[in-house]
């Protein structure tokens, strides 16, 4: 049977922009449905803006830091409105980019939502195509609990383009996004407190790092507030927000910023029609060739729920491209020592098993660990401190996991991810010459096992 495409792509995101791409360029007729924004959650409402407004965050640290380098500056004054322009501008920019890359590699692209209505076909604005293969890439949306007053509440999605900053803002969650809009939110000047429902944040992260990490946040006036959680939001006469905690305790602030996960987007996305089903989580259950349950039907990216990171989503598509249109090229997203940053303030950069996994799992393990005020801050007078940590296998001598809290922590640890991807040792870590001064010679200077 003749098809429209080879290839109909649900989403033009992360993941889904790659498959598109790469398909059309392996010779695959090629559609993409997007209904919302190019570039789907990253370039909208994630990745970019996101560390767009982190590096307007920071600009607080260089002033601070400035006096002890000999600059006398005039009184600074942040203006929110102008950050957010200039970043919608460069958002817009890239959505362009995007437009172009897609046009330019062949791909149809469809503007409109798209609903699957049979194995091999697809619905957008009334029009109804057939491909022979369907590859959803829908991404994720943030999920607020239900609460009473959860609609008082807002997302990352709304904080991007909120109108003004607001001056005191309660930010809910312990992942990724809330630690990084809480810096976000208290470096741009908000009175900001951070309730996370457990006994400390980041679960799953290393200990270490999760434990030096709050005392910094701590340092520098951020109210963090473990084991609280959010019973009900009422609005009070004056427009501002009353959060009543399930201890009682009431919280006033102008905003609630919730970041409690994300769900699998899978609205009017049709999936009754299709034999796809859903794993115990609510994601679209894949074997590990992105298959669904429906032999048509692939699925990649958040969608699927195993590593919601954006060079995660460009494997997949990457991988998917590849299988069905150049098998020769073909080769297995690796899920192993995958590199990370949150970038909080200071950042985190992490890379392989935490020492509590490593533990887990078995390994006799020697930890190295260093704590350092940066040279950049001994003319200052803050107090920060860096954290790097290395776990090793005390019987093979292989570096399991890297682990850092300090400036420019993600930047540092995507080389160390191609050391832990290539199997490197101690040993080699140790003969490897630092460069000189800088906090990442750290890495390969550690010689005192700590534990
Ligand atoms: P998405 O990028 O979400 O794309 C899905 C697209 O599908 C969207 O454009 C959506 O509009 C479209 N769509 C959905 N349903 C339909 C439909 N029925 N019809 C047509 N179109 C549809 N990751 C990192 O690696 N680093 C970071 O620093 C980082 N920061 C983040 C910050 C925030 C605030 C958030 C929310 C996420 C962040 N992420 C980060 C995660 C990253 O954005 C996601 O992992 C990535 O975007 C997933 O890509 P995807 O292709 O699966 O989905
Ligand atoms: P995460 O899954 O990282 O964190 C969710 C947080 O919300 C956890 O602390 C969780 O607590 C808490 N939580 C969940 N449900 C509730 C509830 N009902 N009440 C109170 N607290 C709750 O999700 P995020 O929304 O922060 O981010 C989504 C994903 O996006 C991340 O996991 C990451 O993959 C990606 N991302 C990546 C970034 C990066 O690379 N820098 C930046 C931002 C996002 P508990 O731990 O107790 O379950």
């Amino acid at each position: 049977m003749a098809y429209d495409f080879d290839l109909f792509v649900i989403g033009a995101g992360s993941g889904g922009v790659r498959a598109a791409r790469f398909a059309a360029g392996f010779g695959a007729k090629v559609a993409v449905a997007e209904s919302r924004y190019l570039g789907g959650t990253c370039v909208n409402v994630g990745c970019v803006p996101k560390k767009l407004l982190v590096y307007g965050a920071h600009v607080a640290d260089e002033l601070e830091q400035a006096a002890g380098f000999g600059w006398t500056l005039e009184d600074g004054h942040f203006d929110w409105g102008t950050l957010i322009a200039n970043k919608n501008r460069e958002i817009e920019r890239l959505n362009g980019i995007y437009r172009n890359l897609l046009v330019n590699s062949g791909v149809s692209l469809l503007q409109g939502h798209a609903r699957i209505t049979g194995a091999n076909e697809v619905e957008v604005d009334g029009q109804r195509y057939s491909a022979e293969h369907i590859l959803i890439a829908t991404g994720g949306w943030p999920q607020v609990p239900d609460i009473p007053g959860k609609e008082l509440a807002i997302t990352s999605n709304e904080a991007f383009y909120l109108k003004d900053l607001p001056r005191r803002v309660l930010v809910v969650g312990g992942g990724y996004i809330a630690v990084e809009f809480a810096g976000i939110f208290q470096g741009l000047g908000a009175d900001t407190t951070l309730l996370y429902r457990g006994d400390l944040f980041l679960r799953g992260f290393d200990g270490s790092v999760r434990t030096h990490l709050k005392e910094e946040l701590e340092k520098r006036g951020l109210d963090l507030q473990f084991n609280a959680d959010i019973q009900r939001i009422d609005k009070l006469d004056d427009g501002s927000l009353k959060a009543t905690l399930k201890d009682g305790r009431e919280l006033v602030a102008e905003s609630v910023f919730y970041a409690t996960g994300r769900r699998p987007m899978l609205d009017n996305l049709g999936l009754e029609n299709t034999g796809v089903e859903l794993d115990e989580r609510g994601y679209i259950r894949v074997d590990a060739q992105y298959q669904t349950t429906a032999p048509s039907i692939l699925a990649i990216g958040d969608v699927i729920g195993r590593v919601q990171l954006t060079p995660v989503a460009l494997a997949e598509g990457m991988a998917v491209a590849r299988r069905l249109f150049k098998p020769e090229q073909y080769r297995p997203v690796d899920y192993q020592n995958i590199p990370t940053a949150v970038f909080s303030q200071p950042p985190i950069g992490t890379v392989g098993l935490s020492e509590e996994q490593a533990l887990e799992a078995g390994h006799k393990v020697q930890v190295f660990e260093s704590r350092f005020r940066a040279m950049k801050l001994t003319l200052t007078d803050i107090q920060e401190k860096t954290l790097m940590k290395l776990v090793v296998d005390a019987e093979t001598d292989k570096v399991l996991g890297c682990h850092m809290v300090g400036p420019d922590a993600g930047e540092i640890v995507q080389g160390l991810g191609i050391a832990l991807k290539a199997g490197a040792t101690k040993q080699q870590f140790d003969e490897t010459i630092g460069v000189h001064p800088t906090a990442a010679e750290e890495f390969v200077t550690m010689r005192t096992v700590t534990r």
